[in-house]
């Protein structure tokens, strides 16, 4: 048996009970064979794959807290800090009741690729609770907050693990968990990412995802002799990257015509009014059914169906596996030329390999979406420096950011003779620097 399929048949093995997990490393494994083949007898006696695949540490621990009524709830907290060969532990913190051990697993070894191919120095890892945020009053999330930092401030630091936003993580979260952590430790260092620009926050840091998805999606039809200009544009999610990654397709001059959330889907043909998204999600936390009061002449549909609006570009932006083979069939047929994730895996194996066979460019999200995290490594900077950059410095950064992760996933899948495979692309560059460090260190 080839090494590649030896390491992962031991963790089908090991961990079956973790479908998630599993799922994301087939990828990876299946995309960069050709970068193993080429080095299989050093990285198998280093046991480069089984090291790679298995988290450094994963704490778990309880969270009580205390509602508004008096009564006492429990959650379960995690961390997964995954590998920090190239620089501190750095990943978000998902606040949601689908949080559990393999969806955290698969977040922080997704991360550990992600972080690499920003060229920043930040490792990988992942944490978040069951808990939901929605429908809780700000004392009961802050409640929560508090007292998942009350166990999480042992295992982090500003030069040992960075959490940040991510679903259910909003800035509102990320200020209770800061908060905390101050209290406790009484230091006052830049400890978390996404913060308040009060406290340490870094401006465009909001905006980082969406547009940096954006930017790559820019770069993608460029390279293709094309542009966003008069494209329709399909979002999925109404979250922080769905909004986001609306506001930067409107300026490129593309038309946005859809979003939804967990409940359902607005189509705007005349293009979304992103104002009004905005006063939904950010201000009144309400539901985008809410949209069509505003606009009577958009539809709201309950349940999923964003994928079945013709389209040019199509932005999976709200959570895992929504974009399922049958979407993507769908997509293929309407002649959408470009598929790009906003979202932590939103498309599944098979429905990636139908796009990537019937002609779609397609960029998985651990380059499309690393404006996040790449931004947040900037926000740590200005933080080590006691300095703020303007929106301008920082935008202007995070755009050559994607720019470079672009040219990057594009002349490495060139480099192994799968010219147009970004898949390949991104997990082969991602991965080959977190060897070389890994291999410089020694086994630990
Ligand atoms: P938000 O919580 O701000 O928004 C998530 C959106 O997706 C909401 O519209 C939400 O609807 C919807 N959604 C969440 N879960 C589900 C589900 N199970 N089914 C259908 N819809 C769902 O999160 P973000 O925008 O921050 O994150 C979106 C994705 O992008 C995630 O995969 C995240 O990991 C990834 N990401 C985020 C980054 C960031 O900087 N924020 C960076 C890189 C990746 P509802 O409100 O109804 O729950």
């Amino acid at each position: 048996m080839k090494y590649i399929d030896r390491v992962y048949a031991d963790l089908q093995k090991k961990y079956a009970n973790q479908p998630e997990f599993l799922q994301a490393v087939r990828e990876v494994l299946e995309s960069i064979a050709p970068a193993v083949e080429k080095n299989e007898e050093i990285y198998e006696k280093n046991a480069i794959l089984e090291r790679i695949t298995e988290p450094d540490r994963i704490i778990s621990f309880k969270i009580p807290w205390v509602d508004d009524k008096g009564q006492a709830h429990v959650n379960i907290g995690y961390r997964v800090q995954f590998n920090n060969s190239i620089g501190p532990y750095k990943g978000g913190i998902r606040l949601h009741p689908s949080v559990n051990p393999s969806i955290m697993k698969f977040l922080g070894f997704e991360q550990v690729f992600k972080n690499s191919l920003t060229s920043l120095p930040i490792g990988g890892a992942k944490g978040g609770s069951d808990f939901d945020p929605k429908g809780k009053s700000d004392r009961e999330v802050m409640a929560f907050c508090q007292s998942f930092m009350t166990e999480l401030y042992k295992y982090i630091g500003a030069d040992v693990d960075v959490p940040a936003g991510d679903i259910g993580t909003g800035a509102r979260e990320i200020g209770y968990f800061f908060g905390q952590y101050k209290r406790i430790r009484g230091v006052y260092e830049g400890v978390l990412t996404g913060k308040g620009l009060s406290y340490g926050g870094s401006l465009a840091r909001k905006e980082a995802t969406g547009y940096g998805l954006l930017y790559i999606v820019d770069e993608l039809l460029k390279d293709h002799g094309d542009t966003l200009e008069g494209k329709t544009v399909v979002i999925s999610g109404a979250g922080n990257v769905a909004i986001y990654a609306a506001e930067k397709a409107t300026q490129l001059g593309g038309k946005v015509v859809t979003m939804s959330d967990s409940t359902g889907w607005i189509y705007d043909k005349n293009g979304i009014d992103l104002a009004l998204v905005k006063e939904i999600k950010e201000v009144r936390r309400a539901r985008i059914s809410e949209y069509t009061k505003a606009h009577p002449e958009a539809v709201y549909t309950e349940g999923r169906g964003v994928w079945s609006v013709p389209c040019d570009v199509a932005l999976p932006c709200a959570t895992q596996n929504e974009l399922l083979e049958e979407d993507a069939k769908i997509l293929v047929a309407n002649g959408c030329k470009a598929v790009c994730e906003g979202a932590n895996m939103p498309t599944t194996i098979e429905a990636t390999k139908i796009l990537q066979e019937s002609g779609v460019m397609f960029v998985p999200g651990k380059a499309a979406n690393a404006g996040g995290v790449a931004t947040s490594a900037l926000e740590m900077s200005q933080n080590s420096e006691r300095l703020s950059w303007s929106f301008e410095e920082v935008d202007e950064k995070l755009h050559g950011i994607m720019k470079n992760i672009y040219k990057n996933i594009s002349s490495t899948a060139k480099k192994y003779g799968m010219e147009g495979n970004y898949v390949a692309g991104a997990n082969i560059a991602g991965f080959e620097k977190v060897v070389d460090a890994m291999l410089a260190h020694g086994v630990c």
